[in-house]
């Protein structure tokens, strides 16, 4: 095995089952990074207390997302894969880090007040210090850098200030400024052609879905609007089900729909029909293997307690060296 090139750590909310718009904005990024670094993956469930009515669901949805991401290809024999809140550590360089984060900084965060907008009723503590919480996390596993979207720049920005901040205060390099590891994210629209595919939205297409479902919710994509009839032609460029073409079916298939959608030369039916057979294939491996998994639930329960065993180590390596450069007593 070539020698990695350092330590990367994202985190995700705990979200339930992973769909399409996860597996290929993050998911499977995160796989194909184990191969140049060690990585750190966090099931962030602290961060989703922030904006939650309720907390029924999270202990199922941390398995199950822990479950897509196993069955897609992390493998926590060399990636570190966790819950949050099982490395208390976390809380503890929070509580640190918001002490050097000036309050007019965090209220002034343009996400903060979209919270605000989206849930005047609850405009909690924590909200405020979200991006403190993010920081310790990516700090406390000193990474070198955090894969981002080019959409999430200001938010890394925020962790490497409040990094130099800290540092920059009592005077040591106990933290490591992470850098951003900008990667290209699609973004993925559902099917309903216009928004983001999203859970809330039910625009979505879930990865555990099986076949039969899967080929159900492909068939009801919206396709280029102009196109009214079978006989009228089609504008691919503008059509969801091409996009998705692209990602899972060969470059034969993309460009002849390419070319017949624009003569008519095939119907939105059979290119649909086409792109669910391709899905299907693409997602068959991924399927077998969570079935696999979800037989014995204990297992991915024990891969992430080990996960958090492996987390905790660092993370008390560095608050060790942080608790030491306040000179907490
Ligand atoms: S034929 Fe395919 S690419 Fe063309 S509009 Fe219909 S679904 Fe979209």
């Amino acid at each position: 095995m070539s020698p990695k090139k350092g330590r990367v750590f994202s985190g995700a909310r705990p979200t339930g089952r992973q769909h399409l718009g996860n597996y290929l904005g993050a998911i499977k990024n995160y796989v194909a990074l184990q191969d140049e670094y060690e990585c750190v993956y966090c099931i962030v469930d602290l961060h989703a207390l922030t904006t939650m009515e309720t907390t029924e669901d999270l202990r199922a949805n941390s398995y199950e997302m822990a479950l897509d991401w196993l069955a897609a290809g992390i493998r926590p024999d060399e990636s570190i894969m966790f819950i949050q809140s099982h490395v208390p550590q976390v809380t503890e360089l929070h509580t640190i880090l918001s002490m050097v984060t000036p309050l007019g900084k965090l209220t002034d965060l343009p996400t903060f007040k979209e919270k605000v907008r989206q849930q005047p009723h609850n405009v909690n503590y924590g909200l405020v210090g979200y991006p403190v919480l993010m920081t310790a996390d990516i700090a406390l596993y000193k990474a070198d850098a955090v894969p981002v979207g080019v959409d999430q720049g200001p938010h890394l920005e925020f962790a490497r200030e409040t990094v130099r901040s800290f540092n920059f205060h009592f005077k040591t390099n106990a933290l490591i400024e992470p850098q951003m590891k900008v990667t290209e994210v699609p973004k993925v629209i559902g099917l309903d052609g216009q928004n983001k595919m999203s859970k809330s939205l039910n625009n979505h297409i879930e990865l555990a879905a099986t076949p039969e479902e899967t080929t159900k919710r492909v068939m009801t994509m919206v396709t280029d609007p102009q196109r009214m009839r079978r006989s009228d032609p089609g504008n691919p460029d503008v059509c969801n089900v091409f996009s998705m073409h692209k990602i899972f079916s060969s470059g034969e298939e993309v460009s002849m729909v390419n070319v017949e959608c624009r003569r008519a030369g095939i119907g939105c039916v059979d290119c649909k029909k086409m792109l669910a057979r391709n899905m299907n294939t693409y997602f068959d491996p991924f399927r077998t293997r969570r079935e696999q998994l979800a037989q014995n639930p204990q297992a991915v329960w024990d891969v992430l307690h080990d996960g958090a065993r492996r987390a905790r180590a660092i993370a008390e390596k560095t608050m060790v060296e942080v608790r030491d450069a306040i000179g907490l007593p």
